[in-house]
């Protein structure tokens, strides 16, 4: 068996693996690279797939980063099947549409600028037609259901904590007379987290691909997090501030309401208007009430199903840009919650024009900022930033609240791998920055007696374990 690595190489973004084996090909997440100004160019499909070669996809879960290229598969002329958790294909429909619109309205914004200059027009990456073309391969695979899906290949996907549908996803792979377990663990959630239950236990593998996104440091506990958020409401409520939180419109939107709303019950703080400014995170938040079998106990416990976040009674959505526009002239105490969550496009670009120069106003960073995004640049200090190419200078307050990531911390990526580790699986480690997969894989090798690869982008693996050792990337 080989894994070839064709994103999330040293870096969170563009997540996709092919496994090929002596008689199929897997392609495991087709992701779009996010962040970079390099994007356009590297969001293509892999030079080294051969689509007529490939058997199937999965899918781990429906963020961009991990199925924003599926779309080309579609276009390019893949007919095969995609498999994904029921939950992951309802949310991948709504973000790869929204994605796509969002590509049209850009390559016609472009198109047009580049007329001016007399220069030819630019195609979107994808539109909506490759979209609903990609959706029709989807195929539903519920958790903890192995299927077989190419010649000697079975998978089982198991729950990740991370998002709606968010799973790993464990190949079994029968080649050559013998029997070898490959593991991707998708973006995998932190333990306890609200709503969603934790990581599936896997206890078997001899590959194991594993993310690696906060591999350099634990978050600080939920508990101090929330007081810390509590805090934070109540001092906006106080000086009549507008709190921004820029927010992945599926996941940290829907357990920020949750926290709000279990606040709002206890009287833990003055009960702010909050506005959801986001179509899509509207729309998610409505398919989290669609799988309440999906939530865990605790969600079950402190509220009906269906009613996770029961106490939000000062809860406004904002659906039409109209609405969204209204919000720019008016004063606090308030909350806005609006993607993109890294800043890099959407409705929040327009409340951070409006406020980021007000030292009244409050910015609270609750998802990871890929080095290369605006958020980035406000978690790392900035003074000045460019928001639409006028210069805003930033007086708000930035608060990171890394305890509300939907990312396993390091100490959770090691426990997760612990059953594993006494096989001696090969470790590649990708989705983290260099620093971050650097951590990990040295608290891999002090722990588990396991050296982890550090595959770079189009690295193919050779997994050989009857050698006892993997050989080295070609
Ligand atoms: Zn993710």
């Amino acid at each position: 068996m080989q894994i070839t690595c064709f994103g999330a190489a040293g870096e969170v973004t563009g997540s996709s693996y092919l496994v090929t084996t002596a008689h199929a090909q897997v392609l495991i997440d087709c992701g779009m690279f996010q962040g970079s100004p390099d994007d356009d160019r590297r969001n293509q499909l892999p030079r080294d797939l051969d689509l007529n070669q490939l058997d199937a996809v999965v899918l781990t879960h429906a963020h961009l980063d991990h199925s924003g290229r599926l779309p080309l598969l579609a276009r390019h002329g893949y007919q095969g099947p995609i498999y994904a958790t029921p939950a992951t294909i309802d949310v991948a429909e709504l973000l790869l549409a929204d994605a796509a619109r969002i590509q049209e309205s850009d390559a016609a914004r472009t198109t047009r600028q580049r007329q001016r200059a007399a220069l030819a027009p630019i195609a979107p990456l994808f539109d909506e037609t490759d979209v609903v073309a990609v959706m029709a391969l989807l195929r539903p695979l519920p958790y903890d259901e192995p299927k077989s899906i190419a010649p000697g290949v079975t998978v089982q996907l198991v729950e990740a904590g991370h998002i709606l549908g968010s799973a790993s996803v464990i190949l079994t792979v029968a080649e050559q007379g013998r029997t070898q377990v490959a593991v991707f663990s998708g973006d995998l959630g932190p333990r306890g987290a609200p709503i969603l239950n934790d990581p599936a236990r896997i206890d078997t593998a001899d590959v194991v691909v594993l993310e690696s996104t906060y591999g350099d440091r634990d978050h600080r506990p939920l508990a101090e997090t929330i007081a810390e958020f509590a805090g934070i409401v109540t001092q906006a409520a106080l000086n009549r501030s507008t709190i921004l939180v820029p927010a992945f419109a599926v996941g940290r939107t829907q357990d920020i309401l949750y926290h709000l709303a279990a606040l709002f019950r206890a009287g833990a703080v003055p009960q702010i208007p909050i506005y959801l400014d986001s179509p899509l995170a509207i729309a998610a938040t409505q398919l989290y009430l669609k799988y309440p079998q999906l939530a865990d106990a605790e969600a079950h416990t402190v509220s009906r199903p269906g009613q996770l976040w029961r106490g939000l009674d000062t809860l406004h959505r904002c659906v039409t840009s109209a609405e969204s526009r209204a919000l720019n002239g008016a004063d606090g105490p308030r909350m806005i919650i609006a993607g993109s969550g890294m800043c890099t496009g959407g409705r929040i670009l327009h409340h951070l024009k409006h406020n980021l120069w007000r030292p009244e106003a409050v910015v609270l960073i609750v998802g990871y900022q890929a080095e290369g995004t605006l958020g980035r640049l406000l978690v790392e200090g900035a003074r000045r930033v460019q928001i639409f190419g006028e210069p805003i200078a930033v007086r708000a307050q930035i608060h990171t609240l890394g305890g509300f990531s939907a990312h396993a911390g390091q100490s959770e990526l090691l426990d997760w791998l612990a059953p594993m580790a006494p096989r001696q699986p090969h470790v590649m480690l990708t989705h983290g920055e260099e620093h971050a997969r650097s951590a990990l894989a040295r608290q891999i090798a002090e722990r588990f007696a396991i050296t982890a690869t550090l595959p770079l982008l189009n690295d193919r693996v050779t997994i050989n374990r009857v050698s006892g050792r993997a050989a080295h990337p070609t």
